[in-house]
């Protein structure tokens, strides 16, 4: 029994708290009151008007004045106090202090009213008295409707007027007024019973509301995150790939719409894939994010910078127009990587080459301004490392160039177009030819001779090297194979060429069925070949020694093979590049170079060949440096294969005397 009591008053307690952990709900309540609580006061004071007007003059002064402006005051004064808070948002103290407020004013409103209308009954006919119960059933349900949104005071009033009333009609006596009373308690108990459902759709809808808010404010806050995780790289932090083309896009838009230019410029670190390789990947990370810090501090605010991925950033520019401006800007940047960078107590140096692009002068959609900017780059990684280039006219035409010589290739009847070149390598000591270079001839009928370095790329980009390789390497071997058994052959392999075991397996079938010992054939491969994937090529390259082929790593000194690359390599020869012997007559800095990569040579134990020699007096500055091995237009430009036999029986007598003469 005092189980049940204690369970009773508990659901009374919840049923008159206010959801003081449920700020929304106070907030809800607040916004309804807002709107029912003039009506309400209004509807209290009209009726209180009315009660007093029946009753003056046969009702004492204090009942028909007094209490009654008394009433109505503290209604006008909470009626005011409402309406001036109208459109307002309290704070949830705030709000709860009125709400308190308001239940308190019900408490005190209930029973004033109760007790006054009572202490009136008496002054009435029947009639009159038939009206004050009429007043207090009417004004206590019209109340209750009014606090719907307050349970806790529509109940508080509805109980203090119906409780005294109930009491009091049916202590009359009176058959009438026990039915009045009756009636009143039973509209009372239904509207109460109406309300309280009412109340519990009105929380459970401010609730739900409030679920759905959190939900959304979950998705926006996942969508964020999504959107962060999607946009930016996470290793610098700056845009990636993917943003930076959205952002392209939208800003080309605009600056078509606006009649504006604008400049991108992809920007590629020098020299950052051997650090990596060599310190390890952590470092190439610190390195990537410092760049990275250092480029954004340095750029204006207005410049748009983001990680492409890799050592690739890319830039855009709306401010700079003028050609020279935008050079200057590059350089700038080269500049600011080119600075030391200072990471776990290493000191690292890096370069950087930019590739730039203007809308709408080169391009006017995004991919193919960014592939103009990318043109830019490969071109200035060719001829210009560490220099800023914007993408020209003189591109424009070497693309369209490049793309006739794709047609061409494509079209070529190689057989017939194709043909080897020799040229000779020489032993310096002796003065004798040791080997031929080979190297790749096309006579195209529409385009007539087309220099290797192009033919060559262009196949090499397209993928038809593959095609290429075994022609030419079938035409070389045709061509040696009446020359003297001591006289080798060297021939180019490109990337793709010792990129699978398959394709190698290809060259020594063709070497097999051209009768040629392999002992005699070396293959050169340059340093960037071969880095595109070490492992493959270093596999590959294998597989040609065990052949009995040899292996040489052509335009050493060009590339960024670090020492330990080229010892996991099975390397026989070092071809040193042209471009160190070009000024090693002027060039104190050439001479040190060709020194140090001589003195390389000898302690690794391979042999070397100095490519490019011109003059004698370059051939006596490298012996003097102590190289043997060499190959240039001194000795003999490329040669048809029908000149070989005749250079070589003249040069059995000419050469040591040309030797003698240095
Ligand atoms: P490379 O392998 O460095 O070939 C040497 C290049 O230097 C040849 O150019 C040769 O004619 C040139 N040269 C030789 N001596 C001198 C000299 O004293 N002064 C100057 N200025 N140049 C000299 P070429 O024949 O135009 O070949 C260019 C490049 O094309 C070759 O460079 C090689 O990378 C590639 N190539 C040529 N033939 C083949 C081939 O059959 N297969 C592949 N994959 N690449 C080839
Ligand atoms: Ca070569
Ligand atoms: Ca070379």
């Amino acid at each position: 029994m005092l189980s049940q009591l204690q369970s009773f008053q508990a659901r009374v307690r919840a049923v008159l708290r206010l959801p003081r952990e449920n700020p929304e709900l106070i907030q809800a309540k607040l916004a309804a009151f807002t709107r029912q609580i003039p009506i309400m006061y209004t509807l209290v004071m009209v009726n209180t008007v009315a009660l007093a007007v029946t009753h003056y003059g046969s009702a004492p002064w204090l009942l028909t004045v007094v209490i009654p402006s008394v009433l109505n005051s503290v209604c006008l004064f909470r009626m005011i106090l409402w309406w001036r808070s109208r459109g307002k948002i309290l704070s949830a103290e705030h709000a709860i202090a009125r709400l308190h407020g308001t239940i308190v004013t019900a408490g005190i409103l209930g029973a004033g009213v109760s007790a006054w209308s009572l202490s009136l009954f008496r002054y009435g006919d029947a009639y009159v008295q038939s009206y004050v119960a009429f007043f207090m059933a009417t004004t206590t349900i019209g109340i209750g409707f009014c606090l719907m949104h307050l349970r806790s005071a529509a109940l508080l009033i509805m109980a203090l007027v119906v409780i005294p009333f109930t009491i009091f009609f049916v202590s009359t006596g009176s058959m009438v007024f026990v039915a009045t009373a009756i009636n009143f308690v039973t509209v009372v108990v239904a509207c109460g019973y109406v309300l309280l459902i009412n109340y519990r759709n009105f929380e459970n809808s401010i609730n739900s509301t409030k679920a759905l808010l959190i939900k959304q404010e979950e998705l926006k806050a996942l969508n964020d995150t999504n959107f962060r995780n999607s946009n930016i790289d996470s290793l610098t932090g700056l845009p990636n790939r993917r943003h930076f083309f959205a952002e392209l896009d939208r800003r080309m838009a605009q600056a078509a719409a606006d009649g504006r230019s604008l400049t991108i410029g992809i920007l590629d670190l020098d020299g950052f894939k051997p650090i990596n390789d060599v310190h390890g990947h952590r470092t190439g990370d610190r390195l990537l994010i410092d760049a990275s810090l250092r480029l954004r501090a340095a750029l204006d605010p207005s410049i748009y910078l983001a990680r492409l991925g890799g050592d690739e950033f890319v830039i855009i520019d709306e401010n700079e127009t003028c050609r020279a401006r935008i050079i200057e800007a590059g350089t700038a940047i080269a500049d600011l990587l080119q600075a030391p960078f200072e990471i776990d107590e290493l000191t690292i140096r890096i370069g950087s080459s930019i590739g730039f692009a203007t809308f709408p002068s080169v391009a006017i959609t995004a991919e193919d301004l960014f592939e103009c900017a990318d043109y830019a780059l490969y071109f200035v990684k060719q001829h210009d490392r560490g220099r800023a280039v914007i993408f020209s006219a003189e591109h424009q035409a070497s693309i369209r160039e490049a793309s006739l010589i794709d047609q061409a290739l494509l079209n070529a009847d190689l057989e017939t177009e194709l043909w080897i070149a020799y040229q000779p390598i020489i032993d310096t000591d002796s003065g004798r030819t040791v080997c031929f270079e080979a190297l790749a001839r096309w006579r195209s009928p529409t385009l007539g001779d087309v220099s290797p370095m192009r033919f060559i790329t262009a196949a090499e980009r397209s993928g038809s090297i593959c095609e290429l390789t075994p022609i030419l390497l079938r035409k070389a071997l045709e061509g040696a194979a009446s020359w003297p058994a001591d006289v080798r052959i060297s021939f180019n392999l490109s990337a793709l060429d010792v990129a699978s075991p398959l394709s190698a397996l290809k060259i020594i079938g063709i070497v097999q069925q051209s009768g040629i010992d392999a002992h005699r054939i070396d293959f050169e491969v340059t340093e960037t070949a071969v880095m595109r994937n070490r492992s493959q090529a270093s596999e590959a390259l294998k597989t040609l020694k065990a052949l009995g082929a040899r292996i040489s790593l052509d335009d050493f000194g060009t590339g960024y093979s670090s020492l330990s690359c080229i010892r996991e390599l099975p390397l026989d020869k070092i071809k040193i590049d042209r471009s160190f012997v070009q000024n090693v007559e002027t060039d104190a800095a050439s001479q040190m170079i060709l020194r140090t990569l001589a003195g390389l040579c000898i302690n690794l134990k391979l042999d070397c060949v100095v490519e490019g020699v011109e003059t004698t007096q370059q051939m006596r500055l490298l012996r003097d440096e102590g190289c043997r091995f060499m190959q240039g237009y001194l000795f003999a430009r490329p040669m048809a294969a029908s000149k070989v036999q005749a250079y070589l029986a003249a040069s059995d007598n000419a050469a040591p005397a040309a030797m003698a003469r240095a």
